[in-house]
């Protein structure tokens, strides 16, 4: 087999879906796997479509999640240029080709006259018109025309479009590596615009003539491409290059939470979870995106490799590199892939369990400073290591880790007064006076302490630690105690003892 290149290519009109993330991955595993090329194409020719700041986010996306492309636009290549917007001679040229080869036609018909003839199809109950081999005849193009006419109305500059002339009676069997033989008559495709009264390419025409120009030997994309790929097929053999196709493999849809519909933008804001990589704002709607909703780019990875593919053994847990090993085109589902948000946040703790607690601390340290709180790295590096297996995701740090730097008051007052006795308040005012003791202050030589202390009185855990937690962290869940109380200090930890029993007292009455 020729060396293996493959692309991905996203339309720049919008945030990266993370379906689009998805089949970028999917590329770039199979590129890896086999030794081969992953081209990043930037298909920018819609220009109504078109929206600033879109290319820029693709990019960032791609590095996030460390899905690095070989070729692209500002990476370089033998063969550039990859963003379609530059390459506008290159389609004008293989336009003229189809048109002197008779695969391909002028078309004058205005945008009043084509919806005049929908309009009358409608009126005489048809289905939608369709320009094809059976109302083309009808029309005002250079099939109609006379040679004469039709340079004529192109010297007077009248705008037009080229279109495909698809013959029918053709059969076009795609050998997806996905779906098997997917077969298509050629009646089903209709004459496709392939170049715009601007002068830019459509879709189907650049995206064609790059593949081949740029030796791509698979086309890994999702599945809504799959009946353009009949025209695409048509396109190859008009073209004279059907022998040197590229395969295809078209990857099953992402689908709602509950299975029923394909997932869109509007789920991920009305269930509350991302669709998108990154965070994306326009005018004064905000999409939100994994990397800002604390997930890590590999745990985001290996959740995505998932959705859609299964190694075909019960592991789970897949570095990039070893996703690489392990993918196989062959194992992609027909089905769609249900997007199951539940799973992702259930990787993202595996692998916020499996980092190392320094580097965990960076993030940390991070999220605590982007909500104004600023801690130290030996501070950052506690609460990861004490909390890391408790949350799902980076946000969580700052919202159950806050006690550690400041004091939060009681915020289960419920079970501050079912736990705290006033009487007892002389005992735990002992307690406190123990713990000024301690020294060194180690989570060990807090809980010798407090066992003493508890036995000496008769007492139990259940009795002395909710209280201990609800003082210094404000409610009776988190990590063990004692680390709880060696991270937050001797004194800050007597301090908040008293001023914790006050406010306990405050709630009985
Ligand atoms: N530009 C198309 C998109 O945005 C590419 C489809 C393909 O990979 O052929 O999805």
């Amino acid at each position: 087999m020729a060396d293996v290149r493959v692309r991905f290519a996203p339309s720049p009109t919008g945030a990266l879906h993370i379906g689009g993330l998805r089949t970028a991955l999917y590329n770039y595993l199979f590129a890896r796997k086999s030794g081969g090329t992953f081209v990043l194409r930037i298909e920018d020719t819609d220009q109504k479509r078109f929206v600033p700041g879109a290319e820029d986010y693709i990019l960032e996306s791609l590095e996030w999640s460390g899905i690095r492309p070989d070729e692209g636009p500002g990476l370089g290549g033998d063969f550039g240029p990859y963003r379609q917007s530059e390459r506008r001679e290159i389609y004008a040229r293989y336009t003229q080709h189809l048109l002197d080869g008779g695969h391909a036609y002028y078309a004058f018909d205005t945008e009043e006259e084509l919806d005049a003839r929908r309009e009358e199809e409608k009126a005489a109950g048809n289905h939608s018109f369709r320009y094809d081999a059976a109302t083309r005849t009808g029309m005002r193009n250079s099939l109609v025309l006379t040679r004469e006419e039709t340079d004529a109305l192109l010297d007077a500059g009248t705008p037009y479009v080229v279109r495909l002339r698809v013959e029918p009676g053709q059969m076009v069997h795609v050998q997806d590596l996905v779906r098997g033989d997917v077969a298509f008559r050629s009646e089903e495709v209709d004459d496709k615009v392939l170049m715009k009264a601007d002068g830019l390419p459509t879709y189907h025409l650049a995206n064609v003539v790059d593949d081949h120009l740029m030796e791509i030997t698979h086309v890994i994309r999702g599945e809504e491409w799959l009946p353009s790929t009949a025209l695409h097929v048509l396109l190859y053999r008009a073209f004279g290059w059907e022998k040197s196709m590229p395969a295809f493999a078209h990857l099953p849809l992402l689908l709602k939470p509950n299975g029923k519909g394909k997932l869109s933008k509007r789920d991920g804001q009305q269930l509350g979870f991302p669709v998108f990589p990154l965070d994306w704002t326009s005018g004064d709607e905000t999409l939100s995106g994994f990397r800002e909703a604390g997930f890590l780019p590999a745990a985001t990875v290996n959740f995505l490799a998932f959705l859609g593919w299964n190694p075909g053994t019960e592991q789970e847990m897949f570095t990039l590199r070893e996703l690489v090993e392990a993918f196989d085109l062959e194992r992609i589902n027909k089905s769609g892939a249900q997007y199951d948000f539940e799973k992702a946040r259930w990787y993202n703790q595996q692998y916020l369990i499996a980092a190392d607690d320094e580097r965990l601390g960076d993030r940390v340290g991070q999220v605590f400073a982007d909500h104004h709180h600023p801690i130290s790295t030996e501070q950052a590096t506690t609460i990861a290591g004490l909390l890391k297996e408790r949350v799902h995701t980076l946000p969580e740090f700052y919202e159950q880790g806050l006690y550690f730097v400041t004091r939060v008051g009681i915020t289960d007052e419920k079970m501050a007064r079912k736990k705290w006795k006033p009487d007892q308040r002389p005992r735990f005012e002992a307690l406190r006076k123990e713990l000024a003791g301690v020294d060194p202050w180690t989570a060990p030589r807090i809980k010798e302490t407090t066992v003493a202390f508890m036995k000496a009185n008769d007492l139990g855990f259940g009795q002395v630690l909710p209280i201990l937690r609800l003082a210094v962290s404000g409610t009776v869940n988190g990590p063990d105690a004692f680390a709880i109380l060696e991270a937050v200090g001797q004194e800050e930890t007597l301090a908040r003892l008293s001023e914790g029993y006050n406010l306990m007292d405050r709630l009985q009455s």
